[in-house]
């Protein structure tokens, strides 16, 4: 089965063949950490964790290098430190740890490499003098700025013409810029800013080169598959891509290039500068499972904006419900070992096609819950628990996400008894029996639904 992937730079769903399927590389351009990140971070991290594990099933485990990146210095990053007067490692490290937490808690993989702009200084600042020596940039008062004049291709991937790139640059042209398109590569530091030594004067680096060098000092010249938000197309993708193919003469960055729409709040698009914001850290933090986030990013196909609300949310909580309630009921079946996650797969090879995966996901659910014997129950398990492992859902054991894990057992037994006897009332059609044991179990603080899957029970919190 081939893999179909949506490649930006061709316009077009490619059959995936990596350069080496021993060795298969993913880059995807990772957050500035000066504050939590809000969910819209979020749709890369989840969207390409689940390529990360397609890849992983189609290759294996090991042949899969995944790198993503940390912004670790950056005009926000150095206020946020003089406000309260720390060095910027003391807050890019306070805001990596809670990026890396509420990433776990989406169950998103670690990555294979999670490289630094600080920790690359050396690698940034020798593929800037390759650019100055090959005559691709140039330095100018401190400043060394890449020229776009110097690469033909310049515009070619966000298909802008040099014209519409210039309009917003030629506002204010700063006067160190021969062509206003040109872009930093490094700039001086002000006067008690963090900076490092280099040829140019102490100062950091921009932003765009930090990916062309930490993608070259950890995975190589050419990726396979380079990932990111669709905002990233131009001008931080078109930069990483005319930096790299000049260092390395003029062989391609990446072979695939994916971007994941935007999320939007009210059809507003989600930024820190709109302040239409959630993120994850707070919903964590008031109880919200992750595995819904998840599922709620998930349930869009990654290509298309997607509009945040709390009904998504709810739904996705019912979602997972459903599925948990299922696995609840195999409690006593044995999942069958190396079982193929069939159709969610397939779904997941069309570009990822996640609303088509989910589905599938549900029509596994449905056949396990009318399986007829334990055989037929434990292969349609083994399916649905695969499955779930390829989207990264229903990792959790089932009596844990309904906060049963904690139940005195003889209390279960009674429960699981009176809930048995409900479900015989209703298929008996007695109606007024079911009504009852239904309050008796609302006075235990059992809190029930009806699904077509059966019924989902839970303690009520609080
Ligand atoms: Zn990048």
């Amino acid at each position: 089965m081939a893999l179909k992937l949506y490649d930006t730079a061709s316009r077009t769903k490619r059959d995936f063949v990596p350069q080496d399927a021993g060795r298969v590389t993913l880059y995807v351009c990772g957050p500035t950490v000066y504050a939590p990140a809000h969910v819209g971070n979020f749709r890369p991290e989840v969207v390409f964790d689940v390529l990360f594990r397609v890849l992983r099933h189609r290759y294996g485990e090991d042949q899969v290098l995944f790198a993503r990146n940390f912004t670790d210095v950056d005009d926000k990053i150095n206020a946020a430190a003089a406000r309260e007067g720390v060095d910027i490692s003391v807050i890019s490290q306070r805001f990596t740890k809670i990026y890396l937490d509420d990433a776990a808690a989406l169950n998103v993989l670690p990555k294979t490499f999670e490289p630094t702009a600080t920790g690359h200084m050396d690698h940034i600042v020798a593929m800037i003098e390759r650019l100055v020596a090959d005559g691709f940039a140039y330095a100018e008062q401190g400043h060394v700025l890449f020229s776009v004049k110097a690469y033909e291709a310049y515009g070619g991937f966000s298909r802008r013409p040099l014209e519409d790139m210039l309009a917003g640059a030629r506002v204010e042209v700063a006067p160190y810029k021969r062509d206003p398109g040109d872009f930093v590569l490094w700039k001086p530091a002000k006067p008690g800013e963090p900076s490092w030594p280099s040829p140019f004067g102490e100062g950091r680096p921009g932003w765009h080169i930090e990916c062309s060098a930490m993608i070259e000092s950890q995975l190589g010249e050419t990726i396979d598959i380079h990932g990111g938000g669709v905002d990233l197309v131009f001008p931080h993708h078109e930069n990483e891509i005319a930096q790299s193919a000049c260092v390395h003469g003029g062989k391609a960055l990446a072979n695939y290039w994916l971007h994941n729409g935007f999320l939007s709040m009210n059809d507003e698009k989600m930024s820190k500068s709109e302040g239409n914001i959630v993120t994850v850290h707070e919903m964590l933090a008031r109880g919200i499972k992750g595995e819904s986030v998840r599922y709620a990013l998930l349930s869009g196909q990654y290509r298309a904006p997607l509009d945040w609300d709390n009904l998504l949310l709810e739904r996705a909580l019912k979602s997972l419900d459903r599925l948990y309630g299922v696995l609840r009921r195999l409690g006593g079946v044995e999942a069958a070992s190396g079982a193929e996650p069939g159709a969610v797969l397939t779904a997941l090879h069309d570009d990822l096609n996640t609303p088509k995966a989910l589905a599938a996901l549900f029509e596994i659910a449905g056949r396990a819950n009318k399986a007829g014997d334990k055989d037929a129950q434990s292969a349609a398990k083994g399916e649905l628990l695969a499955a779930g492992s390829l989207l990264g859902l229903l990792q959790e054991d089932p009596d844990a996400w309904f906060g049963l894990d904690s139940v005195d057992p003889d209390e279960r037994a009674e429960i699981d008894a009176l809930i048995e006897a409900r479900a015989e009332a209703r298929k008996a059609k007695d109606f007024a029996r079911a009504d009852e044991i239904r309050d008796t179990l609302t006075a235990k603080g059992v809190q029930m639904e009806d699904s077509p899957e059966g019924s989902i029970w839970r303690l009520s919190r609080g």
